[in-house]
């Protein structure tokens, strides 16, 4: 395994919390008292949904669109995005007053890019997935001189996600694990780095969609693999980690403890059961921890379990049609 995992540094996660404070939303941490009783455990919501932008994603764009070279802002940045990073990334621009262009595949729902547009950056879809918006975005560093923020594998971008974990401490002294939703990885990363530096024994799990896992798939095999993008409640998770991945493989190797599937019936029982028992809406992919603490993967009971809702931007026709299905009501919740 590689070193990658030292090169962001509690200090690093500490100096964008300064950084980007006020940019961004310090979000609440509230206690989930119907799935604490239903698996009776201490089970508390990091709610990265009320972020401006709907999703943690704003926190490490901010901190990396602020510490570009004068040059790079002048001429601004790309990125691929699932929709998420693009919208963070389109926020912060405008703030900072830098030129944003999101390339995105046409699996990426209309909502996400409305809410990009919305923000006056320029969309571009390309492909049918991930990889092939990244040509895109190759061309345009190419033929534009535009600078790339990578949604995931930035130490900036990193550090940015990790001052959720930093902020998790601040509110909550003593915890026994953390689960966070996983994709490329920047989030847990960044939230690992920050737990695990303050207490090791802190668990980490990271919860992914079992349609195209990526990180789980590179985490099986010891290598990056390639994986077949696929139509899933979790699109924000929806993406390979890049076949010259260089932080986040390396360090979810290092510090995350367990990685958990759910598949798209827990997904649509997770949105229902924050709908109906909690009164939260949050996306597929935000909600993937819930389903699996749902459906028995990770035991709850007796400890003081963390859970990230990292984003709320799901489209609306999809989410009624789930909660008028109750499917969180039709067991096995797995
Ligand atoms: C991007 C995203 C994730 C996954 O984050 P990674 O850093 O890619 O692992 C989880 N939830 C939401 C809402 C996201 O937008």
């Amino acid at each position: 395994m590689g070193e990658a995992w030292r090169s962001i540094s509690q200090a690093d996660i500490f100096a964008a919390h300064r950084r980007i404070a006020g940019a961004v939303t310090r979000t609440p941490l509230i206690r989930a008292h119907a799935l604490s009783d239903r698996l009776g455990g201490e089970i508390w919501f990091k709610l990265e949904s009320l972020q401006p932008t709907g999703a943690f994603k704003l926190r490490g764009a901010t901190n990396a669109l602020s510490q570009l070279p004068a040059a790079a802002k002048a001429a601004g940045v790309v990125c691929v995005s699932t929709g998420n990073h693009g919208r963070g990334l389109a926020h912060a621009g405008r703030v900072l007053g830098i030129r944003v262009v999101v390339c995105m595949s046409s699996l990426v729902p209309a909502v996400k890019v409305e809410g990009i547009r919305k923000l006056g950056a320029e969309v571009r879809i390309h492909g049918a997935s991930q990889d092939e918006a990244q040509g895109e975005v190759d061309r345009l560093i190419a033929e534009e001189g535009l600078v790339e923020v990578g949604p995931f594998d930035d130490p900036a971008v990193i550090a940015g996600q990790g001052t959720v974990g930093l902020e998790i401490l601040e509110d909550m002294a003593k915890l026994d694990q953390v689960v966070v939703p996983l994709s490329g990885g920047g989030l847990i990363s960044g939230v690992a780095l920050a737990l695990k530096t303050a207490s090791p024994a802190i668990e980490v799990h990271g919860v992914t969609m079992a349609e195209g896992a990526a990180m789980y798939e590179s985490l099986r095999a010891g290598h990056v693999v390639e994986v077949v993008e696929k139509p899933t409640l979790a699109d924000c998770l929806g993406g390979g980690i890049g076949p010259h991945n260089r932080y986040t493989f390396d360090i979810v190797r290092h510090l995350v403890d367990h990685s958990w599937l759910v598949d798209e019936a827990a997904i649509a029982g997770a949105l229902s059961w924050l709908y109906h028992e909690e009164r939260l809406i949050a996306e597929g992919g935000a909600a993937v921890g819930v389903a699996s603490l749902l459906g028995g993967h990770i035991a709850a009971a007796g400890k003081t379990t963390v859970v990230v809702i990292s984003g709320r931007n799901i489209d609306t026709d999809k989410l009624t049609a789930i909660v008028a299905a109750k499917p969180h009501l039709t067991p096995p919740i797995v």
